[in-house]
This record gives C-alpha cells, structure tokens and sequence, in this order.
C-alpha cells in the first residue's frame, strides 16, 4: 500500500470518526433543547477535534524521533517515512546538529 493511499485512507477514517462523535454529541445536546447555533457549534469543534486527534495519533505512531545525545539539550526531529540510509542520516544530524549550544 503507498504513502498516499495510506494517507487517504487515514484521512477518511479520521472523518467518519469525527461526522460520527459529531452527531452523537449534536444528538445529546438536541435532547436537552440547547439552541441549535449552540449544537451546531459543537458538533463542529468535536469533529475537528477528533479529525485532529486521529491526525496526530497516526503520525506519532508512525514516526521515529530522533533527539540530541547530550541529556541538556532539546533539540529533536521527528521524521516519517524514510529509507534506512535516510534514518541513519537523522540520526547523525541529531548526534551532530549544528545549533548544538552546550558543547565546549
Ligand atoms: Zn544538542
């Protein structure tokens, strides 16, 4: 399966979950006479949030982070779809990045 399959395919599901926590929570809301901009306006922000989620949840499941070797320093990358040679690339960079500011 390719990358952009894969990202359509996480695309849609991310949609249906979020078309779905939508409705149930605009039909909760629509049982206790809440005003329908009100449930309107939530049922939107729980799509987005879910879509979000779902979004965020895949790429950190499917990404490799790599972080600077010395323990003070923050700087990391998170990379996603690389060969090996190019994981190994991140990997030096991360080791040896030039904004390095607690080496001597
Ligand atoms: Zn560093």
């Amino acid at each position: 399966m390719s990358r952009k399959t894969v990202s359509r395919l996480v695309q849609t599901v991310s949609v249906v979950l979020g078309v779905a926590n939508a409705v149930s929570v605009g039909s909760k809301l629509a049982a206790y006479d809440v005003p329908l901009s009100l449930i309107v306006a939530c049922a939107l922000s729980c799509l987005a949030m879910t879509v979000w989620f779902v979004d965020h949840l895949v790429e950190i499941l499917g990404s490799t982070m790599y972080r600077c070797t010395d323990p003070a320093c923050s700087f990391k990358v998170r990379v996603r779809y690389v060969d090996a040679a190019e994981n190994r690339r991140w990997q030096e960079t991360a080791a040896e990045h030039p904004t390095h500011l607690y080496r001597g």
